[in-house]
């Protein structure tokens, strides 16, 4: 029984070799002589690899994306995981870059998410794997090359799950303005589950959101106001007990989904309503979905959500 499971293993595992070209099935890969690399740092093991181009997107868009999303948006996701890293090479490492001596990390939070095959055939499971990893790798080589320029510069292509139904002006919410990442509306954005509701206690609250010793003065006394909102009508400062917080740290601190809240007192308890998922700058991945499945492709899809830029070969 042993030795057949075996067998299937060997024979899934060279279908693999003929779908992908890829020798083995671990982490290794080849790199052919003059080709583009990206040096890439692993939070969990602490290594840096060093991997091809293409082969480093695949795995981000795999971490990024559901693989099942329409082609069309994983070509988008693709392009703008391709223009991300390729800006930070060219840059020789950006000025903000945690980790100095390489390219990008696999921590969403510094870079891009980033899975390699062996990781993506755990999550996934063998079978889904080949489904999956097949249609990805194919959303990668039909843009093999491409990136997204402003005025002939790679752009920084941030992007995130889901805007809510008008993405974010970036001088709003980083306090920076970038030319091209300018609030649009995001009329098919696809997040089956948009809305979110939390609800905390006020002690909580105090705790979270205040420093030490105003939460210990305010004496159980909790009070939240709106200060001043974006342009899109998104909180962008709220005053508790009276100290200014600016709605992202707001976010942050209560592991909200997204910083497009309202809230509502009930008794001894406040309930945060949040719309969407992530801060809401640049391309929207449930917007760029629903885009591709009204027939957009991947080209409209990334000229929307980033205002003015062009998609060349690098
Ligand atoms: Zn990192
Ligand atoms: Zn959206």
């Amino acid at each position: 029984m042993r030795l057949r499971t075996g067998l299937l293993l060997l024979l899934l595992s060279a279908a693999g070799v003929w779908f992908y070209g890829y020798p083995g099935s671990g982490d290794r890969v080849e790199i052919r002589p003059n080709e583009q690399c990206v040096r890439l740092y692993r939070h969990v093991t602490g290594e840096v690899q060093t991997l091809p181009l293409e082969e480093y997107v695949t795995g981000v868009v795999a971490a990024e994306m559901p693989a099942l999303f329409p082609v069309e948006a994983l070509k988008a996701q693709a392009v703008a995981a391709r223009t991300y890293v390729l800006r930070r090479v060219y840059a020789g490492g950006v000025a903000n870059n945690p980790h100095p001596g390489v390219d990008v990390c696999d921590d969403p939070r510094h870079s891009q998410a980033y899975l390699s095959r062996r990781e993506l055939k755990r999550r996934w499971g063998l079978f889904n794997y080949y489904r999956y990893y097949y249609r990805i790798r194919r959303a990668v080589g039909d843009t093999a090359g491409l990136v997204i320029v402003y005025q002939g510069q790679l752009i920084d292509p941030v992007y995130h799950a889901s805007c809510g139904g008008r993405t974010e002006n970036a001088a709003d919410i980083w306090k920076f303005d970038v030319p091209y990442l300018k609030s649009v509306p995001c009329p098919y954005d696809a997040n089956p589950r948009p809305v979110e509701v939390r609800s905390f206690t006020l002690a909580e609250l105090v705790q979270a959101l205040l420093p030490e010793a105003v939460a210990a003065a305010s004496g159980g006394n909790f009070e939240i106001a709106l200060v001043k909102t974006t342009s899109t009508g998104r909180p962008k400062e709220v005053a508790v007990n009276g100290t200014l917080l600016p709605a992202t740290a707001v976010r942050e601190r209560l592991g909200l989904k997204s910083a497009r809240f309202t809230w509502k007192v009930e008794g001894d308890r406040v309930l945060f309503t949040t719309v969407g998922y992530g801060h809401g700058v640049g391309l929207c991945q449930y917007g760029a979905k629903g885009m591709a499945e009204h027939g957009y492709d991947f080209r409209a899809i990334l000229e929307h959500y980033y205002s003015g830029v062009q998609i060349v070969k690098y």
